[in-house]
């Protein structure tokens, strides 16, 4: 239910050679089609039969009328005669929605026995396809083709992919990220240019005092305090000391929960999509104050959807709400990760991914246990609850985007989570992954790419769906998995900075 005020337009292309019974035969084909498509059970998003196209005028109209209507997040266009592609130009000028070319058929196999002239000039995606490819190819208009027939569960799975990722885009057009604070002082990878990120990946970056948060802080009530620390020993696995009121740990509990209740509130007034925080801005001790990093309150706020980013990570608060929105519905979670330790052991040498709080619960393979620990780190050191599991093991994707200067590179890595050993003296959430295609490349291979040590990660996703969000923004994509050389991927990486810097001349 999480896509259903979103709608994929799905015009076919024709033109008027054929005859009024062609026409006809177009609609009604096009109409089943859409139908089958709808009923398969296999897309998220519903879609929606625009008619056919015969004309320039009529192209141009109904791409215009796509760009306009807030529920369209994505254009499929398909052949079913041949449409002479000039009469395209002009839409595919107009289309600032994200477009897939499906080429298809409306039969599956060659009517043998009865196929005439009539069915020839009837049904002419083979080539009608290829014109309309021709013209995307020459005006470099960015779109995914998918190949296959309609009722085919591969066909109907690449469609449902890139839908997922129309939505999450849609979703970043309007998305907000507020940071409290400001970025960690003097981290260069997760700084970038806020007004080529609004330009180019849609979301607004603004900045909030944290005496503005702590106004809210201040009018939290009591009572939604008491019956939100309720709703957490529901929620969790927790010692039992902790519901004891007199203790020191109840009272850090209470107070993560009052900065849970004041960050909702705030998110919530400033229609905010995500947010980052800083451990050394968390309010002034002679007035409201966070006693520690609200880490157990980004832990949740992240589950519900939230994009969240540590140390002022704007890039990836909004990465990670994209990597939510794509992913509902999808069974096995995501999560906001760091670069935490390595563990060298051969073939299973791996990455240990934590942070010092923030990990998306999602991703838990048992019941979270809610705990109160000491955190040495930030302007204030103190007792401070979080949740702690471990994560789900089996394959994912994390992904992450670095601003390069004169453009953003969004960097893709297949990774393996594996079992982990218990973390006794370390109480905070984790994951423990091998990057493939090995340790050794995998990392090597971030490295030269310049990729952060925080990413956003998923069980869900592919690398299909990274390829579809960077052909929509438009941006570059490297990708590291099981066919990742270092030699090639350093070519790549050569290949790609004169491409964009070319890409700019050729558009
Ligand atoms: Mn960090």
């Amino acid at each position: 239910m999480a896509f259903e005020n979103f709608e994929i337009w799905f015009v076919t292309g024709a033109q008027l050679l054929y005859g009024g019974d062609a026409v006809v035969a177009v609609d009604a084909h096009s109409n089943e089609m859409v139908k089958g498509l709808n009923e398969s059970g296999k897309l998220p998003v519903k879609v929606v039969y625009k008619g056919t196209v015969n004309s320039s005028k009529e192209i141009t109209e109904a791409f215009k009328a796509a760009n306009n209507d807030a529920k369209c997040i994505g254009m499929i266009t398909w052949m079913h005669t041949f449409s002479p592609a000039k009469m395209w130009i002009h839409g595919l000028q107009e289309l600032k929605k994200p477009l897939l070319h499906l080429h298809t058929q409306f039969n599956k196999e060659i009517p043998w026995d009865t196929m005439d002239m009539d069915f020839m000039n009837l049904n002419q995606s083979a080539h009608g396809d290829r014109e309309f490819g021709h013209i995307c190819a020459r005006m470099r208009v960015r779109r995914k083709v998918v190949v296959g027939h309609w009722q085919d569960e591969e066909t109907q799975r690449k469609i449902g992919v890139w839908m997922r990722v129309c939505a999450a885009w849609a979703d970043a057009q309007d998305m907000l990220i507020i940071r409290f604070g400001d970025q960690m002082n003097n981290v260069a990878v997760t700084d970038g240019d806020k007004v080529t990120a609004e330009q180019v990946l849609g979301y607004h970056v603004d900045y909030c005092p944290v005496s503005e948060l702590m106004e809210y802080h201040r009018t939290v009530k009591e009572e939604e305090v008491n019956a939100l620390v309720k709703e957490y020993f529901k929620a969790y696995d927790h010692a039992a000391e902790l519901e004891n009121p007199q203790t020191e740990a109840y009272r850090v509990v209470w107070n993560a929960a009052k900065a849970e209740l004041a960050l909702r509130a705030i998110l919530k007034a400033k229609g905010a999509k995500g947010f980052t925080t800083n451990f050394d801005d968390l309010g002034q001790t002679d007035g409201s104050y966070f006693d520690q990093i609200p880490g157990l309150a980004s832990q949740r706020l992240m589950a519900e959807g939230y994009g969240f980013g540590a140390e002022g990570d704007w890039k990836s608060a909004a990465l990670y709400r994209t990597v939510w929105f794509m992913s509902q519905g999808l069974p096995t979670g995501c999560s906001f990760l760091e670069d935490y330790t390595l563990n060298f052991d051969g073939k299973n040498s791996a990455i240990l991914q934590a942070h010092m709080l923030e990990v998306c619960p999602l991703i838990a393979a048992q019941k979270p246990r809610l705990e109160v620990h000491f955190l040495g780190i930030g302007i204030r050191k103190s007792q401070t609850a979080r949740l702690v599991f471990t994560s789900k093991t089996g394959n994912g994707c994390t992904a992450t985007v670095v601003d390069m200067g004169n453009r953003f590179r969004l960097i893709v890595n297949d990774v393996k989570c594996i079992e982990p050993k218990p973390l006794p003296k370390l109480p905070v959430a984790s994951a423990l992954w091998i990057p493939q295609p090995n340790f050794e490349i995998g990392a090597g291979a971030w490295i030269l790419a310049g990729g952060t040590h925080h990413s956003c990660f998923s069980y869900d996703l592919t690398k299909e769906y990274w390829e579809d969000y960077a052909e929509i923004a438009g941006i570059e994509m490297v990708v590291i998995d099981e066919n990742t050389t270092i030699p090639d991927f350093k070519k790549e990486l050569r290949m790609n900075e004169v491409y964009y810097l070319l890409n700019k001349a050729l558009c």
